[in-house]
């Protein structure tokens, strides 16, 4: 495997629920290299929004330790960790999570507000034509379509220039088509910018276009299947 892109060491993470425990994450243990595009996959309530949201620093674990780049994140501070988020990390969302009063390019500019840089407009112009939406860049997200929502957000995801991509059910809202063209679109950036992809999905037909297929139950990882050929 090639140098690790994140990592997750023996994390837990638990809610109190009255006097009951909820072990959301109970002692994941994975690694994933640079440039790999894996699916986790998993009955609803088995750990995945927790795991990838931890993964992604917006969560900390109770216990274990999440590394970036080989960089152990758990003695950062809730500031050096939003840094290190907006530079490494790029989101994907099930309700693409557009802002409805901003254009499609202003959506894509979003996550560089808190960071200067030269060219961003630019490379949100860049980002929509590669996702095949330049000539939306002014339109708002309810004139656009749900398939055309998400690769807005996929440009919107990829314009800090991230290492890693997380994305939690992204094909959740879309039909069969739609979804077949969001995950092809995923795996074109991952191969043409060796962005790492972790895709949390229900979809069979998205595990299957995946490197590898992690399987979580009762926040432990119950499998973990590398592809014979990968598409
Ligand atoms: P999935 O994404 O696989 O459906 P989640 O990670 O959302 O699973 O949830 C895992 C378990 O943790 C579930 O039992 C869920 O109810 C519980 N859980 C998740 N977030 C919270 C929270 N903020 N407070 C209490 N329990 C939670
Ligand atoms: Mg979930």
């Amino acid at each position: 495997m090639t140098a690790p892109a994140v990592e997750a060491r023996g994390l837990t993470k638990h809610y109190r629920k009255g006097a009951a425990v909820v072990r959301a994450l109970d002692g994941v243990d994975l690694v994933i290299g640079r440039g790999e595009l894996v699916a986790v996959v998993g009955r609803s309530g088995s750990g995945k929004t927790t795991f990838l949201d931890t993964l992604g620093l917006l969560l900390r674990p109770t216990s274990g330790r999440v590394l970036l780049d080989g960089e152990d994140t758990g003695g950062l501070s809730d500031g050096a960790r939003a840094t290190l988020r907006g530079r490494k990390i790029g989101f994907v969302f099930q309700e693409f999570n557009l802002l409805p009063g901003l254009t499609a390019l202003e959506n894509v500019l979003l996550p560089l507000r808190y960071t200067k840089v030269d060219g961003g407009r630019e490379r949100a112009h860049e980002l929509l034509a590669t996702v095949g939406l330049d000539a939306r860049a002014g339109h708002r997200p309810t004139e656009l379509s749900g398939g055309e929502q998400q690769r807005v957000a996929i440009a919107r995801s990829l314009v800090n220039g991230p290492s890693l991509v997380l994305a939690d059910e992204p094909t959740g809202e879309l039909d069969t088509d739609t979804s077949a063209e969001i995950v092809a679109l995923m795996r074109r950036m991952n191969r043409e910018r060796g962005v790492t992809f972790v895709i949390v999905t229900h979809d069979a037909d998205v595990a299957s276009r995946a490197d590898r297929v992690v399987r979580l139950k009762d926040g432990r990882v119950l499998s973990d299947e590398r592809a014979a050929a990968a598409v």
